[in-house]
Order: structure tokens, then sequence, then C-alpha cells
């Protein structure tokens, strides 16, 4: 089990504990412990490998929490928790993915109405049977049924890339330690670095393709085996996630990796390009129409070039006009990770991340960045511990000094300010003017209908304190949908008053998604990445927005944090 995994159950756990109104103080030990997990950049079987005893150095990690974790990672099941799950109804923990369901309403409704499942709860919904609980009424109940429909329209069993790739890596591992010799090659949604991954694919070039079947279906976390053939194969891990692995012969290499890679329009354009130069291309090569003769497939750039086209980065293949810029020779060279000289936004202790302001910067240095901006909440986000006027001229002090006391990064001093319902920012003119970075973002009122949201960022850009808009959309991937704005509106103003929109790298927001990214590529708005990390560890999440980034097809003059602080600050103060 990978990391996010043992987060996950960690998290249930608590959850039907809480449904079961026990111990509070175990409760919160299994939530800490999940965000202890979840924030964590080294695998636990590594850890567990190396010497379990290290575990309880974690913070929030107790003896009996370890112990679970060295069952997870050795058998790839937690026995306490199956027990638990058979002792609730399994569906009652899918309530809590109905945003504004909590273990205690999950409770309520259980207890009360013998709510058991997402279904069940819209039937009482519908009956008008919650408004009259405790704590319930009209407006919540509505509510409700709105966050199914919502939940219902998402494409709920799809799994984010963070959580995914870890699998890959360790999959791919298993896969190589096992035979010399052989290629192993993610291909699929996974290789384009889409936000969120069906299932797996893996390819394998070489190797006596029967062990290699042998081996993959032993593998450690296999939950079940769905079919197991000569040359393919697909199992199910204990998460969830299915896992299909091919073996190809390595002279079809590339062809099967373009061909498996996808995406499917990209390869239907692809395949009738090829039709009308009299080429034929399957996953087995690019072959000539008429005599069957073979001219390629042993590369990808064979392939891309058999149709006259240079080789297209795997995340542009959607064809959203990618085939014709290789055409022309035009391909944009994208954006990487080494590009990245700033972080624009992470939260201290000040208000709701995990670790000091130095302990952040020199993290940040560490991650290959140059200067970072650190962001604290603003008073209206209560649950944050957000800042007043007074605690942030405070903290911009306590800013300065670590400033002078550290080397080899820049720390600005920055905030992440609410924008208020009517568009007013969360604090006073006068602090803000001191600021070297202001992040404007909503956290409230999430609900409102497209025009009043407009109008709301809109009269926020337009107070000219706003240097980037965070978050711009709002979503949380799997768990809520982006609030409705006009992105064109929103853009053009973006543009016109030289505020930035932010690319947020956090996995579960990547907010601007790739779609917008191209969007504000093409419109000329300033872009520019940041992790909103609350912890160190979530610093190492700039690769997420950047595969998002790659997506959206932008380069690195796009992005802002792209360049010296200097010149960042210059751009910033015009
Ligand atoms: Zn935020
Ligand atoms: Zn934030």
């Amino acid at each position: 089990m990978e990391n996010a995994d043992i987060a996950k159950i960690f998290s249930d756990i608590a959850d039907i504990l809480e449904i079961r109104e026990e111990n509070p103080f175990r409760i919160r030990a299994y939530r800490n412990g999940a965000l202890t997990l979840e924030n964590l950049s080294e695998r636990l079987a590594k850890i567990v490998e190396r010497d379990p005893k290290q575990l309880r150095e974690l913070p929030g990690i107790g003896e009996d929490l370890a112990a679970k974790i060295v069952e997870a990672v050795t058998t790839g099941k937690i026995s306490f928790y199956e027990k638990l799950l058979t002792q609730i109804p399994r569906t009652l923990l899918d309530l809590m993915r109905i945003q504004g369901i909590g273990p205690r309403k999950a409770r309520l409704f259980y207890k009360k109405l013998k709510v058991e499942s997402i279904e069940d709860l819209e039937e009482a919904a519908k009956a008008g049977k919650l408004q009259n609980l405790p704590g319930m009424g009209k407006k919540s109940e509505r509510k409700i049924l709105q966050a199914i429909a919502d939940f219902r329209g998402r494409d709920s069993k799809r799994f984010s890339l963070f959580r995914v790739l870890p699998h890959v890596e360790a999959l791919v591992d298993y896969l190589k330690n096992g035979f010399k010799g052989i290629e192993v090659t993610p291909s699929g949604s996974v290789r384009r670095r889409k936000e969120t991954i069906g299932d797996i694919d893996i390819l394998v070039a070489g190797g006596n393709a029967s062990k290699i079947m042998g081996h993959f279906v032993q593998y450690r976390e296999v939950k079940n085996v769905l079919a197991k053939g000569e040359t393919k194969s697909s199992i199910v891990l204990n998460n969830g996630l299915q896992v299909d692995v091919r073996v190809i012969g390595k002279g079809s290499h590339g062809s099967a990796l373009h061909y498996f890679t996808g995406s499917k329009e990209h390869n239907v354009a692809i395949r009738d390009r090829a039709k009308r130069m009299g080429l034929k291309i399957s996953e087995y090569g690019v072959f000539r129409e008429k005599t069957g003769k073979r001219v390629g497939g042993k590369t990808e750039a064979e392939v891309f070039k058999a149709v006259g086209l240079s080789w297209i980065p795997p995340e542009m293949r959607e064809n959203r006009g990618e085939i014709e810029l290789a055409e022309k020779g035009e391909l944009p060279k994208l954006i990487e990770l080494s590009d990245m000289q700033g972080d624009l936004h992470m939260h201290t202790q000040a208000s709701d991340g995990s670790h000091s302001i130095e302990e952040m910067a020199l993290a940040a240095k560490k991650a290959g960045r140059k200067y970072v901006a650190i962001t604290d909440h603003s008073k209206a986000v209560t649950v944050a511990h957000g800042l007043d006027e007074k605690q942030m001229l405070q903290h911009m002090k306590e800013i300065d000094k670590v400033n002078e006391k550290i080397d080899g990064i820049e720390v600005l001093k920055g905030v992440e300010v609410d924008i208020l319902k009517e568009g007013l920012l969360d604090l006073e003119d006068a602090v803000l003017e001191k600021m070297d970075v202001v992040v404007g973002s909503i956290h409230s009122h999430f609900g409102m209908e497209e025009k009043a949201m407009t109008k709301r960022i809109l009269q926020a850009i337009e107070t000219g304190f706003v240097d980037i808009v965070g978050h711009p959309t709002g979503r949380l991937l799997g768990e809520r949908s982006a609030y409705a704005v006009d992105m064109e509106k929103l853009m053009d103003a973006a543009r016109s008053n030289h505020v930035a929109l932010e690319l947020n790298a956090y996995p579960n927001r990547l907010d601007l998604s790739d779609i917008y990214c191209k969007m504000a590529r093409d419109k000329g708005v300033w872009l520019v990445i940041s992790t909103d990390s609350h912890s160190t560890a979530q610093l190492e999440n700039m690769i997420y927005g950047i595969y998002t980034a790659r997506r959206g097809w932008l380069e690195k003059e796009h992005v802002l944090n792209t360049r010296p602080c200097a010149e960042f600050k210059k751009i910033l103060h015009r």
C-alpha cells in the first residue's frame, strides 16, 4: 500500500469511529495520523524496510498506528479496518463523499432515518424527512439534494493523478526488477498526466511474455486478478485501481506506446492522416497500405515522422491543435520543473500550516526555488486561524527576520486575502499596501450565481491590490465542482488590470485546469504556478502544477514565477 491509501484508511477509520461515537481522542489520533501520512514525501514502505521503529518519529504516529502501517505495507491490508467495515454498512461511508456531510450528519441520518447509502439519503431528502431533524432545515435539505446531484455529475470512480503515480512507480520498479533487458513504460492517461485516471496501463517491451505475466499477477498489492493471458493481464489493486500490463516485441515498442498512450481523439486524427498518406498505423507498426511493407514503429519518433510530424509530447496529445503545430514544426517548448524559480502561495503555523516561516523557506530552497511568498490567511477564514491587521503586521516583521537570517532564498511578504461576498478584500488597504504579493482567493459563498460571482471577483481585481487570483475556480477534484464564473470576463479583467491567475498545484485542486491554462495562454493572461503548501513536504507538489501546465501548452515565458525574483517584483509593481 502507498502512503495515500493508508492515509485514506486512517481517515475512514476516524469517520467510522466518529459515527459510532467512540473516544474522541482515538478519533483525533487517526485524523492526525492521516494528515501526517498525506504530507509525507518518503514512501512508508521504504521507512518500514529500513527500520519500522522510525515510524514513531513521525508526528502523531504512536505505537498503535505504527503497527497498523507495518501491517499495511507488509500484508496489503489493515485487519482492524476490515473488522470495522463489517460492523457498519459499507455504503454509509459513501455518504461522506457528498459535499457538506461529515460523520456527525451521517450518524444522525443513519440513526434517525436508517439512511445507509446515498440512494437512501436522496429518497429521504425528496420525501422531506431531513428538514425536521435537529440542526437541519428546508434549506439544508435542498443543499443536500444539490450536492448529491453534483456528486453524480462527477466521475466518482476516477483516481487523482497524485494517488496513482506512486503506484505506477512502484509497479514499474517491480516489473523491472524481475527481468533483465526489458523496457517498462507507463502509457495511457498516466503518461499524458491527466488530472484524474481511470486505470493504469503499462507496456513492457521485450522479455519472456508468459514469465512477465506470471510475475505481474503475483504483485503484493493485488486484490484480484481480472484476467491473465499470454501477453496481457489485468489486476485490481487493494485500493480499487485497475492495472493492465501488455508485453510487446521490441520492434513495435514505439507504435504500441503511441497507440496505448492515446488519447483516443489524437489517435483517430493520426490514423486518418496516415490513411490520406497511403499508410496504416496500428499498435504493431506503420505499414504501407498497398504493399503491407513495414516502414516504422520501433520508436515513437519514427511513427510521427512517418506521417510528417515531429514528436509530440504526451501531455499535448488530445487533438486540440497539436497535430497542426507539429506539422509546421511549431510545437511549444513546454515548461519544466527546473524553470520554476518562485513559489508564491504557502501557509505557516501562523494560520493553518504546520511549519514555521524559516522551515518553509529552507524546504523551498531545497526543492529548487529561489524565492517564496509567505501567504497566510486573512481573518475571515476563522477555521484556518486567519490573521487580522495587527497580527499580519507582526507576521511581516517575522518574515523580515527570517530574510536576514537565511541565505540562498528570498522570502517575500504576502497574504492570501479573502475576497468577501461583495468583492471587498478582508484586510485594510494600509496593510495590503505593504505586501510584496497579494493573493486574492474565494473561500466562502461558493454557491453564488455566475453573474454575481464574476462581479465579485472582478471587483476584487479592480481594487488594485490583488496581484494574483488564487485557485480561480475553487474546485476540489472529486469533492467540489468549480463555482460558476465567467472565465472570459475574468481573464479579460486580469489582463487589463495586470493581475495574474494562479495555477494552484495542490494535487486535488489543479486550478486552473489544463483547458483554462490554454485559454489564458491564448488570451495573453499572466499565470503563476504555486503549491499552496501547508507543510514543507507539500512544496514538492510543484510538479503536479507543471503537469497541468504542460497539458495547457504553457511555456516558460507564460509563467511569471519562472523569472528571477527582481524581475518578477518589477512586473508585479507596474
Ligand atoms: Zn485558498
Ligand atoms: Zn492557500
